[in-house]
């Protein structure tokens, strides 16, 4: 069984979680981050307006299909209903469990079979908002991602900031409307859980579980493939953080396999991470932050292709959990 808790954050994600510090420094982010990612311009990636949040109620019952300001659209898609206002556990939402118990923490599913995890965080922070409005960082919205998985229909799961919802309304309609990606919750702010985590700003205690609870809040409107696994920022966990999320039933999700993508300069090391940690069951954390993971979409390619080339099937995050802890859970385990 690899659930557990109070569990202290890897050794291995310093490296991928080390570019989170810049967030911290307010205006000015790590010597080359910003450059790399204004001089950088994918071709097959659109600018996102700097959409003002809309009302979700509003977004969701928007026609099917119908362009949105920044080219993407709405599509129509069978069979996901929405879970507007759903802000307590959905009992059928995948990472549901009973509310009360301590949270349980997983890092990958069962080791058997062939299936894996492409996950996608989507941080957004006060410093982050700060670098759009400046103009000094085009988009924290990566669509080169979206674009591939889309193209090659890979299903994913997405750890979404409720901050990053409210500035780009329309990319999470695309993400909510296919049904390949299941949605997720990675707070609203992006704040520390715990003291030490990487110098990201620290939210109080008495105020963790209604940040997390708005940002659920925040997601449902756009309904799509709901779920109740929560990401903590920088993956940073302890005892006491994971009792004021009893209330929640949530799963907490850290991950296996670190990519390090944040402010990569180069693709190459994050294939080589992704590929030389991957096995059957795995959780793989990539960011869609575009600016702060300027490397990601181009990394993209190579590793689907070489979880092809291993026998390795990219699934959402349900579908590679499934057998695994899902249960309603009181006290540690272990
Ligand atoms: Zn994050």
């Amino acid at each position: 069984m690899t659930v557990k808790n109070s569990r202290v954050p890897l050794v291995a994600t310093v490296a991928a979680l080390a570019g989170v510090v810049a967030l911290l420094a307010g205006p000015v982010p790590p010597p080359g981050s910003v450059r790399a990612a204004v001089l950088r311009t994918p071709a097959t990636t659109r600018p996102v307006a700097d959409t003002p949040p809309g009302s979700p109620q509003t977004a969701t019952s928007s026609p099917s299909g119908v362009p949105r300001p920044d080219g993407t659209a709405a599509p129509g898609i069978p069979g996901t209903a929405t879970t507007a206002g759903a802000n307590g556990p959905g009992p059928d939402e995948p990472g549901a469990t009973r509310p009360g118990g301590l949270p349980p923490v997983v890092d990958h599913g069962p080791r058997t079979g062939n299936r894996v995890a492409l996950t996608f965080d989507a941080d957004l922070t006060d410093a982050m908002r700060y670098q759009l409005r400046s103009g000094a960082v085009r988009s924290y919205a990566n669509l080169a991602i979206v674009d591939r998985l889309e193209r090659e229909r890979v299903p994913a799961t997405f750890f979404l900031t409720g901050k990053w919802v409210e500035q780009y309304p329309q990319v999470t309609r695309r993400l909510a409307g296919n049904p390949r990606f299941e949605l997720a919750n990675h707070t609203y702010g992006h704040l520390a859980f715990t003291a030490d985590c990487y110098h990201l700003p620290r939210i109080d205690r008495d105020r963790m579980t209604a940040d997390v609870a708005r940002t659920f809040d925040v997601i449902a409107p756009y309904g799509g493939r709901q779920t109740r696994y929560f990401r903590f920022p920088g993956l940073c966990h302890d005892r006491a953080a994971l009792a004021e999320l009893a209330p929640l039933g949530i799963t907490v999700v850290d991950g296996d396999v670190v990519s390090g993508d944040p402010f990569a300069r180069a693709w190459q090391p994050i294939v080589r991470a992704v590929l030389g940690r991957v096995r059957p069951g795995s959780v793989i954390i990539l960011h869609v932050t575009e600016a702060n993971a300027p490397m990601t979409d181009e990394a993209l390619p190579f590793i689907l292709a070489g979880l092809a080339e291993r026998g390795l099937v990219p699934a959402t995050l349900s579908e590679v959990l499934a057998g695994h802890i899902e249960m309603p859970v009181r006290g540690g385990i272990e």
